[in-house]
């Protein structure tokens, strides 16, 4: 049986709405009945918007845009490869809201509250895990810098949790504790952090989207951005020439490359980011831990892996494969943190491009081409920004003024010194 969600749009097949009833019923079925969570679009001649990029960014601006803004009109999504193929379906899935600075962290948080609801608000499974992650101090003056970022977060509405090694070792027994390089002194903790299927976030945001009339178009690259007296007017694509009234970018690590078709350079740098996965393993880590005095995070994913990354590679690249340096560093933070981890074995390895700002956060703003508008410089933290990434640029696109959470993500920060250098390192991409 399946149960009409609404007919959207006349031409379009009525919803399947996803629930325990019609999974039920399916089975009793042999799961004959299912539909494709999406139609496969074929692009028209012209949009009111055209949305670059089905990642995370993009597919979440087209739900949302659809959602909250109907009135925009005709809206599609082009992806060069497959929904969900870029960033989106290889990062390590943690989700959190502990940042520091006043420019981030209103926006984390409000991206943690949309994670909260999302499932329901998709109708669809995303696997979001309130699991918490902990931030690990190792010095007075770490635990002091984490003091201050927990209280900011508390300030902000977020919750945070600073901890001793006493109070650290009943909740996470297993990390070395006694015979460390860099002894463990305690963690600030998120308890509403944790992780999502980032998979699943793609795809749920993709049938929302598809539900509210969004033609999401695959394997269709865009090749030229047009524009007339300083305005865009549509794109070149690999299948074909697509008018637009209004073009938003979110192609993450191909940032600067689309930019550049438009005659923009930005402050940006693409950089790989790798990360691990183990064999599957009986249920060890049930949280997100961070090392404090190296660059490894770690989780155990829902089929029993060992999720874990580290540095980027920290060198420009668009090879979406990393270098065997930083494979040994992250493997050495890792051994350090819990010895217990040489015993496991390495399943896979893989890489994606990291849109690396200047400053460490993000850009969510119009351009100097009028209606053409800019997602991007999301470093290695898009993934959690992921709903209010969307909501923001969403509203940025339909009324032309930044939504106010995301005010600070302006492009011209850079030339007015306004930056939002989270780690206070300048401007070294490859250090943020
Ligand atoms: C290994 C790794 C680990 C990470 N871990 C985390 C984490 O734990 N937590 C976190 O918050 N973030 C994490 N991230 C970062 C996060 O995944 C990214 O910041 C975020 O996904 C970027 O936004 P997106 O989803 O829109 O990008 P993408 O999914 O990369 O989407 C961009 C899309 O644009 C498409 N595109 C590019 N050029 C064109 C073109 N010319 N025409 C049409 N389409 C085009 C690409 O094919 C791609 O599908 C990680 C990233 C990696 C690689």
């Amino acid at each position: 049986m399946c149960i009409t969600l609404f007919n959207y749009q006349e031409n379009l097949l009525p919803a399947m709405r996803y629930s325990f009833l019609s999974v039920f019923t399916q089975a009793l079925r042999g799961h004959t009945g299912w539909k494709p969570a999406w139609r496969k679009a074929e692009p028209a001649p012209s949009y009111d918007v055209v949305i670059i990029g089905g990642g995370g960014g993009g597919l979440a601006t087209a739900y949302y845009l659809a959602k909250n803004h109907p009135e925009v009109g005709r809206i599609a999504v082009v992806e060069k490869g497959w929904l969900g193929g870029g960033n989106i379906g290889r990062n390590t899935t943690i989700i959190r809201s502990n940042y520091l600075l006043p420019g981030n962290e209103p926006f984390y948080e409000f991206s943690m509250k949309l994670w909260e609801g999302l499932e329901r608000e998709l109708n669809y499974n995303a696997m979001v895990s309130q699991r918490g992650i902990y931030n690990l101090y190792h010095s007075d003056a770490q635990r002091d810098a984490f003091a201050r970022r927990g209280n900011a977060m508390l300030l902000h509405g977020a919750d945070a949790q600073l901890l001793d090694k006493a109070q650290l070792r009943r909740e996470v027994p297993y990390l070395n504790y006694d015979n460390a390089r860099f002894p463990v002194q305690g963690a600030l903790v998120q308890r509403r952090a944790g992780t999502a299927r980032h998979d699943a976030v793609a795809w749920g945001y993709a049938r929302g989207a598809d539900l509210r009339g969004v033609d999401l178009i695959e394997n269709c690259e865009v090749t030229r951005i047009f524009q007339e007296n300083g305005k865009v007017t549509g794109v070149e694509t690999t299948r074909g020439t697509i008018r637009a009234g209004k073009v938003a970018m979110a192609v993450a690590g191909s940032s600067s490359l689309l930019a550049a078709k438009a005659g923009l350079r930005l402050p940006i740098e693409s950089h790989a980011l790798q990360a691990f996965v183990t064999e599957g393993l009986k249920p060890l880590i049930d949280t997100v831990i961070t090392f404090g005095a190296g660059h490894f995070y770690i989780s155990q994913s829902d089929k029993g892996g060992l999720v874990f990354g580290g540095d980027i590679d920290g060198y420009n690249s668009y090879a979406q494969r990393g270098n065997l340096p930083v494979v040994e560093d992250v493997c050495e933070g890792g051994m350090a943190l819990m010895p217990m981890l040489g015993r496991t074995r390495l399943l896979r390895s893989w890489g994606g491009i990291m849109d690396m700002s200047m400053d460490g956060s993000p850009i969510i703003d119009k351009t100097p081409v009028d209606n053409l508008f800019i997602n991007a410089g999301w470093c290695y933290g898009g993934f959690k920004a992921t709903p209010a990434s969307g909501f923001c640029f969403a509203h940025l696109v339909a009324r032309g003024e930044p939504h106010p959470v995301a005010a600070a993500y302006r492009l011209g920060r850079f030339a007015e010194g306004r930056l939002i250098d989270e780690k206070g390192v300048g401007a070294q991409p490859n250090l943020h």
